[in-house]
């Protein structure tokens, strides 16, 4: 990646006035829910719509997302909301039935960002589209494997990147889920500034009283988004429920936050 330069602008291209909100649950559960959620979203700052229907649970046995038929739910809310759609691609074949249907953004989860070899092909299964991809940080606070992960896409000529910061694992208890050392995402930032960087406070919090504290220190280390789950019914949600909040408290969250202006 000599030149970066060529990281292609499309975060810019929104022209947004705020930082980029990308919200929605953890996992579309029905069509119902997902409709539902996306309406709620609908009328706020949130400008994509998150959903994920392959979903990598830690252990096996828990509900493990509804697969694709969960795309043509996403493609349907695109259709009566606007909303742009993002969902988590782990291989060639996610890849395949995402462009298939239309879904606008792929998010790489952060179990798939440790490993080059999957990477590699799901970089390559992505060759020569201007889809934007945007990539979460591996699970362990290693920043040439993340670096490498976005260098991957690069050299397939897949240049419409962002990266998503999302904690880290530790085997200590401390009062998030994933410990978000900041300093990784800063060093990257200052490595990649044209990279555009998103903070998902939901999975670094694991909780939802520190998801407004989370989003106001990435806006003061200057993030370009965020990355919210958000879902009607937090407390039955299907997976993540801890974690997720309601449109309505990300329309409050939004309403708090000091957004500071690009200087000059
Ligand atoms: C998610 O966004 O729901 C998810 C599974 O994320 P991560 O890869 O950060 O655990
Ligand atoms: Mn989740």
């Amino acid at each position: 990646m000599e030149n970066k330069k060529e990281l292609r602008n499309w975060l810019d291209a929104f022209n947004l006035d705020h930082p980029l909100v990308i919200a929605g649950p953890c996992s579309a559960e029905t069509e119902e829910q997902v409709l539902k959620i996306a309406h709620e979203l609908k009328d706020t700052d949130a400008t994509v719509f998150r959903a994920g229907i392959w979903k990598p649970r830690t252990r096996p046995g828990m509900f493990e997302g509804v697969g694709a038929l969960g795309l043509k739910w996403l493609q349907k809310a695109k259709e009566e909301t606007g909303m742009l759609t993002t969902t988590e691609v782990a291989n060639p074949n996610h890849v395949e039935l995402a462009l298939k249907h239309d879904v606008d953004i792929l998010w790489i989860g952060a179990r798939t960002t440790v490993s080059p070899f999957n990477i590699q092909e799901i970089a390559e299964a992505l060759k020569g589209t201007d889809k934007t991809v945007l990539i979460k940080n591996p699970v362990n606070p290693d920043l040439a494997l993340w670096l490498g992960a976005v260098e991957r896409f690069y050299t397939q000529d897949v240049k419409n990147l962002g990266v998503i910061h999302r904690g880290f694992s530790t085997y200590e208890k401390t009062r998030y889920r994933n410990n978000p050392e900041w300093q990784v995402a800063v060093d990257l930032q200052n490595e990649f500034p044209d990279l555009p960087l998103i903070l998902d406070p939901s999975h670094i919090a694991g909780r939802r009283d520190i998801i407004f504290d989370l989003c106001q220190t990435g806006l003061d280390l200057n993030y370009d988004g965020i990355m919210v789950e958000t879902h009607y019914d937090p407390d039955n949600a299907w997976s993540d429920a801890k974690q997720q909040i309601t449109p309505s408290q990300l329309v409050q969250i939004m309403k708090d936050l000091k957004i500071r202006k690009e200087e000059g």
